[in-house]
């Protein structure tokens, strides 16, 4: 049976972004009889707040989006990590935001940095001397990662030249999301994971986790961003495309309308509740291109 979730981080008020992945995760799901999850990232106590986990079960209950089961909140889940890192290989990571900055490649695909390994050989004694509490940076091999997305097809990556040796635990002790991820997915059994394309570029390393802690990957699916018409990333900081001000504006079924129709799913804007949508929904229709949101959404 598939098995999808949607995995929103509650850093803030459900945005129209959030809202789309949802829709798709959701679509896909229902239209295989599968089973859906909602699986809330807490991860970091500094940005999550509980006035928006509420506020997410709320808009999604308010959407018609419904969810078979909700996981545990990752904020109660540190022994599941700290069970998994405890099976990695992994070391203490020393280096200052700007040493990494430094001595580091950017990523090929997210902007983030490939990690120069300047903490990967230290020697007990050298590590001793450190004055700085560590993160935690897993070993990567000399080995490409190979999948096949199912919206942007084949790819590839290098995990030692193009990725390097990535943090799985915080110097402030919180795990870090792409372990996390991991596990939650793993251990909820799920299937297919719909999200954002701005995590293709996580997707290889965290394939290679799957097969590190002995789990099986999910299919992956990324959905193109949605864009202002200028091209820009539509920003969470965009107020009118949070779910508060969408709200005010629109039905769920009119909103839910105008979203499926620019993301190509059907052929007029006429407003639609969510579950009638099932049956146009396909992954073919899904293009790669960017979603190009109106000013006057
Ligand atoms: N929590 C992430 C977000 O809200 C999604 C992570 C994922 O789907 O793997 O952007």
């Amino acid at each position: 049976m598939t098995v999808g979730r949607f995995a929103p981080s509650p850093s803030g008020r459900m945005h129209l972004g959030n809202l789309f992945t949802a829709l798709l995760a959701w679509l896909s799901v229902r239209a295989q009889n599968g089973k859906m999850l909602l699986r809330i990232e807490d991860l970091d106590p500094a940005r999550s707040k509980r006035e928006y986990i509420d506020a997410l079960r709320e808009d999604l209950h308010w959407l018609g989006l419904d969810w078979d089961e909700e996981m545990p909140l990752q904020s109660t889940r540190s022994a599941v990590y700290a069970e998994a890192f405890s099976r990695l290989d992994t070391y203490p990571c020393y280096c200052t935001r700007n040493a990494l900055h430094d001595a580091s490649a950017p990523h090929a695909s997210d902007g983030m940095f490939v990690y120069a390994g300047t903490c990967r050989n230290l020697s007990d004694a050298e590590r001793a001397k450190k004055q700085r509490k560590p993160a935690w940076r897993v070993r990567v091999p000399d080995e490409t990662i190979r999948f096949t997305d199912g919206v942007y097809g084949a790819q590839e990556e290098q995990l030692a030249q193009e990725c390097g040796d990535f943090i799985v635990r915080r110097s402030d002790g919180v795990y870090a999301y792409q372990l996390a991820v991991v596990c939650d997915d793993a251990l909820g059994g799920v299937t297919e994971v719909v999200r954002g394309s701005d995590l293709l570029g996580s997707t290889a390393r965290q394939i290679w986790l799957y097969g590190v802690l002995g789990f099986s990957a999910p299919k992956f699916y990324h959905i193109p961003l949605l864009v202002a018409p200028d091209g820009k990333r539509l920003s969470k900081r965009e107020k009118s495309l949070d779910m508060a001000h969408l709200r005010e504006d629109h039905t769920p079924e009119a909103l839910i309308g105008r979203l499926a129709n620019l993301a190509g799913l059907t052929k007029s804007d006429v407003p639609i509740a969510a579950k009638e949508l099932i049956p146009f929904f396909s992954w073919e229709k899904i293009g790669r291109e960017p979603v190009i949101i109106p000013t006057t959404f």
